[in-house]
């Protein structure tokens, strides 16, 4: 479980993601330091939060027993372990909420109209999806959250670093998907470029200034290049070594260097796995939920989607 109770006079203004504090999960009775706060549910708060574009407001969180019994809340609320929150955003609808919230896939969302108007959404084992209407209560299915339309016929859509590893020559950069395009230009050998769509053999690339296409031949991931270069230099052999390198590095690095010492330590011990994640966590390269999921499994098959996701998010900076 990923709860952590937080002192609120000592770390209220702590900020424990892009757009909220500990201050905001407080229970509000006013009477107690502690506030619990599942991590998992502040991941699904800033999906929501950035799906949405505006300021969302938390008006219960973590409740004590004695708060949760004043507002009437059920005596087995998520609340009371700080795995739920009632939320409403600015100039949105309980509709538009709840279809961000279903967006995230919070696993318990519970869309309140009628005489009340937000948004509940909580961390609970299996999924509970619901609307409440002035307390008439439906089970629903879907939100009407749909997925992302899907890419253009036959490309598909990704965003990762690629470094140009041409043998010597510049690369040609093209106006269509195959040899015959019109060369727009040229990248030089080595340099770092960001591909957001594949067709065939061809990557959609850019470096900023040029866009087009090249041959996915002369482009290598840039990710996958650093972990290579890392295992021929032996640069990482254990946590510790990392860990002291790691201040001196730039982001880009650290994360490379981050996701290398689990995908480069096959027999990784419990401990170096689970002090790996918390300084990958504390450094903002992978969120709770990921790391959790890996800490609960004990298992590192899905770091490869990790690494790719984390590339994504260095090519998007
Ligand atoms: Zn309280």
């Amino acid at each position: 479980m990923a709860v952590k109770t937080y002192n609120l006079r000592t770390q209220g203004d702590l900020r424990i993601s892009p757009n909220f504090t500990v201050w905001e999960f407080r229970c509000r009775c006013g009477r107690h330091d502690d506030v619990r706060i599942d991590s998992r549910l502040v991941d699904f708060l800033q999906g929501v939060r950035d799906a949405l574009g505006v300021p969302v407001t938390i008006n219960s969180a973590h409740r004590c027993a004695a708060h949760n019994r004043a507002v009437g809340g059920a005596s087995n609320s998520f609340h009371l372990q700080g795995r739920a929150a009632d939320f409403t955003a600015a100039g949105r609808t309980p509709e538009a909420m709840a279809i961000a919230a279903e967006g995230v896939r919070a696993p318990g969302i519970i869309r309140y109209t009628g005489r009340r108007n937000f948004v509940h959404i909580d961390t609970r084992p299996g999924r509970y999806w619901a609307t409440d209407h002035s307390g008439t209560i439906r089970t629903v299915s879907t939100f009407g959250w749909r997925p992302p339309a899907p890419p253009p016929h036959g490309q598909e859509i990704i965003q990762t670093l690629y470094r140009v590893t041409t043998q010597r020559d510049p690369l040609n950069v093209r106006a269509t998907p195959n040899g015959s395009g019109r060369v727009l230009g040229q990248f030089p050998r080595g340099s770092l470029v960001t591909a957001d769509r594949r067709s065939g053999d061809w990557l959609h690339v850019t470096d900023g200034r040029l866009t087009g296409w090249a041959s996915a031949l002369h482009l290598t991931d840039a990710v996958v290049q650093a972990i290579d270069r890392l295992v021929s230099q032996r640069v990482i052999d254990s946590p510790h070594y990392w860990r002291e390198r790691y201040r001196d590095l730039d982001h880009l690095d650290r994360l490379l260097i981050n996701l290398s010492v689990l995908t480069l330590t096959p027999g990784i011990s419990a401990a170096s796995l689970e002090e790996a994640i918390r300084i990958l966590v504390g450094a903002g390269a992978m969120d709770p939920p990921g790391a959790y999921w890996i800490t609960n499994h004990g298992q590192v098959r899905h770091l490869d989607t990790l690494i790719k996701r984390a590339a994504g998010m260095v090519a998007g900076r």
